[in-house]
């Protein structure tokens, strides 16, 4: 080791694309990010130090998702903050002319004010996720109000689309990774994004489109939101360009194994 030129980056970026993919056992998954760890710190590390020790204390898995496999060139694009009308509708039928599906973050309470656009999406082949009934910031709440957000938009969901998610999206990705149990006790996967064109702001549709097309790579799940006319102005562009690169645009049950917990792999900084 010590005569390879290898940096830690690109250690730990070769590390994190050996991971893609895997469902990999949990024990393997201590033992490699134990050895990374190690790797990183000390320069360069005698061999003897890149053992694991068994008195070692493992390090816990990250919980959150961030990206999946990159076999087979699949990406999952996701709208959080809907259904919005005049929004959702107009990706929907984006998605339908090219026979494309993508997965929905749904807050509750948008599902109660439009059942019929969010029943929509489903007839349509698309995934719903759960992004909770308010779209609280959860690291703020005391655990039994975070705990009432989730449960509250996965009761609405099953009252008004007889539909069970699978997946939980934090509202502005504001989760304690200690709070990740809250979620695997409802059996739902944390999905964050690896691609965020922070169409929320309103950059523009340029901007929009040629970040999501610049920065998608096989795996890429691709944050965007059904909030703004303008994500939907563009969405036909993004969908053509992802198509001509090659993608196969899939949902996140698609993309992701299945297994909750899992973290598929961790590109995001
Ligand atoms: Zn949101």
């Amino acid at each position: 080791m010590s005569d390879s030129p290898v940096s830690r980056g690109e250690f730990l970026r070769s590390f994190g694309k050996s991971m893609t993919g895997m469902a990999l056992n949990a024990g393997v998954v201590v033992a490699a990010q134990t050895l990374a760890k190690r790797f990183a710190a000390a320069t360069p590390p005698p061999s003897d130090q890149l053992m694991v020790k068994k008195t070692e204390a493992p390090l816990a898995a990250d919980p959150f998702i961030y990206s999946g496999p990159t076999e087979g060139n699949r990406i999952a694009l996701t709208f959080d903050d809907g259904p919005t009308p005049g929004v959702t509708d107009r990706i929907l039928d984006e998605l339908k002319q090219r026979q494309l599906h993508a997965t929905f973050f749904m807050i509750g309470k948008n599902v109660v004010a439009q059942p019929d656009l969010a029943r929509r999406v489903l007839a349509e082949g698309h995934e719903i996720g759960n992004h909770t009934f308010t779209h609280p910031k959860l690291n703020t709440l005391p655990e039994a109000q975070a705990v009432a957000e989730v449960e509250k938009a996965q009761q609405t969901f099953t009252d008004v689309l007889n539909y069970h998610a699978k997946w939980f999206r934090p509202p502005c990705g504001a989760l304690r990774k200690n709070q990740s149990g809250i979620l695997h006790d409802k059996n739902l996967g944390i999905v964050f994004w690896s691609v965020d064109p922070g169409d929320w702001a309103q950059p523009g549709e340029a901007h929009i489109t040629d970040f999501i097309l610049s920065q998608t790579k096989p795996g890429s799940i691709i944050l965007c939101h059904d909030l703004y006319p303008q994500t939907a102005h563009c969405v036909g562009l993004i969908l053509d360009g992802l198509l001509q690169r090659g993608f196969n645009l899939v949902t996140l049950s698609t993309l992701l194994p299945q297994a909750v917990g899992h973290s598929a792999t961790s590109s995001m900084p």
